[in-house]
């Protein structure tokens, strides 16, 4: 690749977005920190500028939004921050909380942490889980049909890491957090940075941040090698902000892939998307209903011949997909 100027400027992008995160969450108007709009705002922002750096310098022409996608991804970006989200804080925040004040567990000492630290403290404890749950994915048959869809995903960009079945979407957004006393801007300022190095790690945007930050930080090279073609390939990198803890646990490969999708790059609607996980059960009582069909039809022989239902699953459905 050449090192052009342009791809100098853009490798330093990411970071730099960081950075301007960090600073708007410690130095930014109170009457803004305090407003709780800023958040659901801030974060849907930030897809939105890495969505117009695609147009500006692309990675794969093979990735590029199309209506279709845009409007699939929009459906995710909206689900996630309506009802997944409201979902998250009733069924898990809340109650965890409670857990907490009922259990009497004091955890004051991480509000009197500098302020860097307690979002260094959130990025960890949140993507240590992320990283478990991601790994589990990929190694327990129920919960891998959960997370299948997101590698049925034909091409990258800046939306994609919300795309995926509802009940992946739920689990990944599972953290410990309310169990630590933090700054509140400390805790967005935190979310806000994990979700623009996820953004960038899905993102058609031909940027390769420096070493120190690939070190620490998942990119675009490591997370699309995950989302390989080759089943082998995606058994690596699950570290969906912090590759450091792919690193430490062993499952670190270094790479990258410009085609992407696994099971022949079969690519998934909404509705199969969300069938995704119950797709085994849907097939096993699909064919045991045409084998009670046509054990009917032998005896009533004046039956037509398309009333009768295929007994074997659609090619591709879930019950042959099992990369787990
Ligand atoms: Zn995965
Ligand atoms: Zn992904």
């Amino acid at each position: 690749m050449q090192d052009t100027m342009k791809n100098r400027v853009f490798n330093l992008i990411p970071p730099a977005m960081i950075v301007l995160v960090l600073i708007f969450w410690s130095f930014g108007p109170a009457a803004l920190l305090d407003n709780p709009w800023t958040l659901p705002v801030v974060s849907p922002l930030i897809t939105l500028v890495v969505l117009l750096l695609e147009q500006v310098h692309e990675r794969h022409p093979g990735w590029r939004m199309n209506r279709r996608e845009f409007f699939t991804d929009l459906f995710y970006v909206v689900l996630s921050a309506t009802v997944i989200s409201w979902l998250t804080q009733h069924l898990a925040e809340d109650p965890l909380t409670a857990a907490k004040a009922w259990l009497g567990i004091n955890t004051e000492w991480a509000m009197h942490l500098p302020w860097l630290v307690q979002v260094a403290l959130v990025i960890f404890v949140f993507e240590f889980g992320q990283y478990w749950m991601h790994r589990l994915m990929h190694n327990s048959y129920p919960l891998w049909l959960t997370h299948a869809p997101h590698h049925h995903i034909t091409q990258l960009n800046a939306a994609k890491g919300a795309v995926g079945n509802p009940i992946e979407l739920f689990l990944i957004s599972l953290s410990v957090i309310a169990l630590f006393d933090l700054e509140k801007t400390a805790i967005f300022a935190a979310f806000n940075t994990l979700g623009v190095i996820a953004t960038f790690a899905h993102a058609n945007v031909r940027s390769d941040p420096p070493r120190w930050y690939s070190f620490f930080f998942t990119t675009i090279r490591h997370h699309s090698l995950h989302h390989s073609t080759d089943y082998e390939s995606t058994r690596c990198n699950y570290g969906n902000s912090l590759i450091l803890l792919d690193r430490i646990f062993g499952t670190y490969r270094d790479g990258e892939a410009s085609v992407v999708g696994q099971d022949d790059r079969r690519r998934l609607s909404i509705w199969e998307q969300t069938m995704f996980p119950f797709q085994p059960i849907v097939d096993a009582m699909k064919a045991r209903r045409a084998k009670a069909g046509y054990s009917a039809e032998t005896h009533v022989s004046s039956r037509s011949e398309h009333d009768n239902v295929p007994a074997d699953p659609a090619p591709g459905s879930a019950g042959g997909t099992a990369t787990a």
